[in-house]
Order: structure tokens, then C-alpha cells, then sequence
């Protein structure tokens, strides 16, 4: 069967003509779109996390311990197709102009590849204006604690792994390495700054 892209378009009612959505109507429908995805792909990566969902469908994504880029769109198909419907769900709730859905999908690539890429880019991570925003190093830990990971589900935001405690594993972890930090800068400052090989060769 063919499948026609105005079909698509009819079904999500997506508006074509002019005019052009104000820049308010456009950051407000973002904004819906990002929050309502962000909810409902935090519950179906709960549920690809239970022994049944993971054994059979999520362990592809996880075979990146420390993922990059690549590694946003390396999954199983089945995965693929269920992660659609929290980006599809926004655009079908609330329809847009075209020039809306091609903005929300090009942000959605750009940040999946974004907190895959194991790096902080400040210019497309938005940590300083939305403080609830997760990132790199947030869902760089969901790989790292791997296919028993019970953190972090979520894939923009931290607000649902904070309102579901989902979060515990991350926040020790980020503990645990400001104390490491803390100790190493205090080492540092005791031997002003010379090593402890020089030190001892002094004396
Ligand atoms: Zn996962
Ligand atoms: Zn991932």
C-alpha cells in the first residue's frame, strides 16, 4: 500500500499555507511537544527496562557502554517504531504549520544526537536557560550503568526521573565524583603545587 505524505499530513492536519506562525505559537508548541515526549518516552523506556523488554528489544541500544552519536538510532526496530509515537504525539494533539513539525523534528535529532555524543556542546545543550534539562552526561550514565541501570530513563529532562526518585543512582554517582574532585584539588594545595617525588627528594 502506498502511503501518501498528505495522508500523513491530513492526519496530523498539519497547516501549510501562509500565514506563517508567529515566533510565539511556534516556541509554545515546542515546548508542549518536548514535554509531553519527554513523559511518555520516560515510561516506555521504564518498560523496555523490565527483563522481557530489555532481553528482547532494548540490549541493542545498550551495546554501547559509552555511546556516541551513532548511537542514538542503534536500535531494535521495534524500538524505533514505539519511541515514534511520543514524537508523533505532540503534533497530533496539538496541530502545527509545517514549518513547525520540520523544526521539532530536526531539535529531536539534534538532541538525540546531542546526548549520545559523550560531549557537553553548550551552543545546543540549553543548561543554563532550562535548569531541568538532563544532557550528555545524563544519559551518558543511563549506558554506563547498563541493562540493570534503574536511572535516568528519561532522555531531555530530569523532571520525571526526579518526581518517580528514578534518579538516585546519577545523583550518588555525581557525589561521588565532587568528592574525588574535592580531594584531589585539597592534594594539590597541601603540596603547593610542587609533587610528591619532588618533595621527598628535598628532604
Ligand atoms: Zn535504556
Ligand atoms: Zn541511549
Amino acid at each position: 500500500m502506498h502511503v501518501h505524505a498528505m495522508h500523513v499530513y491530513q492526519v496530523l492536519r498539519t497547516r501549510m499555507g501562509l500565514p506563517l506562525p508567529s515566533v510565539r505559537e511556534t516556541v509554545a508548541q515546542l515546548v508542549v511537544y518536548s514535554l509531553l515526549e519527554d513523559y511518555l518516552s520516560y515510561w516506555i523506556h521504564r518498560l523496555l527496562h523490565t527483563q522481557w523488554g530489555y532481553e528482547k528489544i532494548h540490549r541493542v541500544h545498550h551495546e554501547f557502554t559509552a555511546p556516541t552519536g551513532f548511537a542514538m538510532s542503534y536500535s531494535h526496530w521495534a524500538e524505533n517504531l514505539l519511541l515514534s509515537i511520543p514524537a508523533l504525539a505532540g503534533p497530533v494533539i496539538v496541530p502545527c504549520h509545517i514549518t513547525t513539525q520540520w523544526l521539532w523534528f530536526s531539535i529531536r535529532l539534534i538532541e538525540g544526537i546531542n546526548i549520545h555524543s559523550g560531549y557537553h556542546f553548550p551552543f545546543i545543550s540549553p543548561s543554563k536557560l532550562i535548569p531541568f534539562y538532563g544532557g550528555a552526561a545524563y544519559h551518558d550514565y543511563h549506558h554506563y550503568a547498563g541493562g540493570r541501570s534503574q536511572s535516568n530513563f528519561a532522555p531531555l529532562f530530569t523532571y520525571c526521573d526526579y518526581i518517580y526518585r528514578t534518579d538516585k543512582g546519577y545523583r550518588y554517582h555525581k557525589l561521588k565524583q565532587a568528592k574525588l574532585k574535592s580531594l584531589e584539588e585539597n592534594n594539590v594545595d597541601k603540596k603547593g603545587g610542587s609533587t610528591a617525588f619532588s618533595t621527598r627528594k628535598t628532604d
